[in-house]
């Protein structure tokens, strides 16, 4: 947290919830992943010099500092590891439980934290194939919501 108060009058003290602010920015590659997902297309970096495949997408190769370029995915994958909400941020049961998995991007080297869909936590497994499912076109937001869910392929 960087705060300069220059005024004393400034200084007060906060009930509840501290006031945060920032910018985020996903950067280059990572603007154009959210491009192209409002257009239903998946992509990932491929290192010019190495070949692996970042997703998300990088502008430069994390291992020889080499250029990338973007290069078209499926956006589909298979489940590495999930887990079971069954409480909310409150921690009051939820009426129906949410399944976060880990999810290995089929053509990369590199995987999405996300939810599941249309499926019961006893039906998941490890190695589960999995596609995306996205809002409707014309709700997209270029945000990692436009991705509602994955569910079973
Ligand atoms: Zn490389």
């Amino acid at each position: 947290m960087i705060e300069k108060i220059v005024n004393p009058k400034e200084l007060r003290e906060w009930e509840g919830k501290i006031e945060l602010y920032w910018i985020y920015t996903s950067g280059k590659a990572g603007d154009e992943f959210f491009k192209k997902l409002k257009e239903d297309k998946f992509i990932a970096s491929k290192c010019k010099k190495c070949g692996r495949t970042f997703f998300p997408p990088r502008i430069y190769c994390e291992y020889d500092f080499s250029d990338t370029e973007f290069v078209e995915i499926s956006g589909e994958g298979y489940v590495r590891a999930f887990t079971v909400a069954r409480l909310d941020g409150d921690e009051n049961p939820m009426e129906e439980p949410e399944i976060y998995a880990i999810i290995d991007m089929d053509g990369t080297d590199g995987c999405l934290i996300h939810l599941l869909g249309e499926v019961k936590p006893e039906d998941v497994y490890i190695g589960m194939k999995v596609k995306p499912v996205l809002k409707d076109k014309s709700e997209r937001e270029g945000m990692i919501t436009d991705i509602l869910y994955f569910k079973p392929s």
